[in-house]
């Protein structure tokens, strides 16, 4: 059986869940529905980010200790998860004791190895805070929380021989030009290493929350390290009694944003390159969803809350308007008058109304039964096998966006089909009937394999379609084996219901 192991990074719990996670973790979770959908065994982790200098500043702020403030944080982000109705096998946080222990173990190996070593280094330190920091972290060159202008200290860390690995990765990359996604960033990444890489500091002495460093407990994992570690450390624990890692190492997917491409595209194939695991076998880097042409972010003020939009809208809409508005892998602007003009003119009229009128027709002209077919009447057949190729090909490539498009063109070739054939005009005509059931027939078989391939973007929405065409819609329905023409059953009985997409007022 085929294997299929997607992640979303880690979220770091020093801030609410926004818009910007949910995009994620939807993302993946339709990578996860689609190969399930195909038949493979899925593997779908995410989880929370929780130690390090920000996280614990974030508790400080609100006079809790680092776990308290991480206990509560979880509950809003496994809260998004369940929300955005993503279906993760797993749920890590970096204070799982059995990941504590696997993160001590793994770099305890490298540092055996003679891959870590002692140095000193020099960063930016405000004393208030008891924490480095890194030019980026500092608003003005000052201490973000007290404003003042941090000094120069100099402390002893551990490095990691990062170095040591460059030509090894710039190899890599060679010789596995899809190893990141979008090519852009393949090149990016690729050009960052060839330009030299230096031996990365991957532990802290100052009293930091975080992993204590095995073989000296004065000092704490870099969070970081810490991080990148769960997307193997979680296959260890997160089955009872089995360790996934012989069974889904490598991981098919890492899913990021590009912020945090270096870490992913860098220090962590290096870091497992040192401990002799294999490398995971992609990177996809998407863009941001920018409101108002600005990276949605807290400080600027302008978070567009994803709960907000589910609440008001459902949670389909919702994550196909995230893959269809903006070309997954760039930014691309998004507004709440884009979704509403999207939602009415795609989801309540190309899809909705078709399926309404579909199953009006069906009552009217055929006793609400599917019709049979004529023998060797004019069908889809070769168009749907084409369309089937195309979008697997896609979602092979995690391009979201096209694979919504091809199957958006055939819901739109499908509603010209109706206002060719007139089947209002067909029922008038005794000679009709053999091509009115035939055109009802096309109808229902259309929209059910357009349900299926739309599985993975809108799974609530693509069952009650199913549903009100007569058909089952448990996971053996969805096979991806059934898009193909011809399984629609004559005589299965349609339901009508509300609209399946209310039109929006605008
Ligand atoms: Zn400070």
């Amino acid at each position: 059986m085929n294997r299929f192991y997607v992640t979303t990074p880690i979220y770091y719990v020093n801030d609410v869940p926004h818009i910007g996670h949910a995009y994620t973790t939807i993302a993946a979770d339709v990578l996860a529905r689609h190969h399930r959908q195909l038949g493979e065994e899925v593997f779908f982790l995410t989880g929370t980010d929780e130690h390090g200098n920000p996280a614990a500043r974030a508790a400080r702020k609100r006079g809790i200790t680092p776990m308290e403030h991480a206990n509560e944080m979880v509950v809003k982000f496994k809260e998004l998860v369940k929300r955005v109705n993503a279906t993760n096998d797993f749920f890590i946080r970096t204070t799982d004791p059995e990941h504590i222990l696997a993160v001590q173990l793994f770099i305890q190996q490298l540092y055996d190895k003679g891959d870590i070593y002692l140095k000193s280094y020099s960063g930016l330190y405000c004393s208030s805070c008891e924490a480095f920091y890194s030019e980026k972290e500092l608003v003005a060159g000052k201490c973000p929380d007290h404003g003042t202008v941090p000094e120069t200290v100099e402390e002893e860390n551990y490095f990691f021989r990062l170095s040591a690995y460059q030509q090894q990765l710039l190899d890599y990359y060679d010789s596995h030009s899809d190893f990141v996604r979008p090519a852009t960033r393949f090149n990016e990444a690729r050009s960052f290493i060839e330009q030299g890489l230096e031996d990365i500091s991957i532990s802290r002495a100052t009293l930091e929350w975080g992993i204590p460093v095995p073989w000296d407990e004065s000092q704490v994992v870099y969070v970081w390290v810490d991080a990148l570690l769960n997307y193997i450390t979680a296959l260890r624990y997160a089955k009872k009694d089995e360790d996934l890692v012989p069974k889904f190492w490598p991981a098919d997917y890492h899913l990021m944003a590009k912020d945090i491409l270096k870490f992913h595209a860098v220090i962590w194939p290096a870091l497992l390159m040192a401990s002799g695991y294999e490398l995971p076998r992609h990177l996809f880097v998407h863009g941001y969803l920018l409101l108002g042409g600005q990276k949605m972010s807290k400080t600027r003020g302008n978070v567009l809350d994803p709960f907000e939009i589910i609440n008001r809208y459902g949670v389909d809409p919702f994550r196909f308007y995230c893959f269809r508005e903006v070309a997954f892998g760039q930014d691309g602007v998004i507004s709440v008058e884009g979704f509403e003009s999207r939602y009415n003119s795609e989801l309540a009229n190309d899809l909705g109304n078709l399926v309404s009128r579909t199953v009006a027709m069906i009552a009217k002209y055929n006793q609400a039964l599917v019709p049979q077919p004529p023998a060797g009447s004019e069908d889809f057949s070769e168009e749907v096998q084409r369309l089937a190729a195309d979008t697997v090909k896609a979602l092979e490539e995690v391009d979201l966006t096209t694979c919504l498009e091809r199957i958006w063109q055939f819901v739109r070739s499908l509603n010209k089909y109706v206002e060719e054939s007139a089947p209002w005009k067909l029922a008038k005509e005794d000679a009709g009937r053999n091509q009115l059931n035939n055109v009802l027939y096309n109808l229902v078989e259309g929209l059910r394999i357009s349900a299926i391939l739309l599985h993975p973007f809108m799974p609530t929405a693509t069952c009650e379609i199913l549903r009100r065409l007569g058909h089952a819609s448990d996971i053996s329905a969805l096979a991806r084996a059934n898009a193909v023409w011809g399984g629609a059953k004559a005589g299965a009985r349609v339901e009508s219901d509300v609209p399946l997409f209310p039109k929006l007022a605008t």
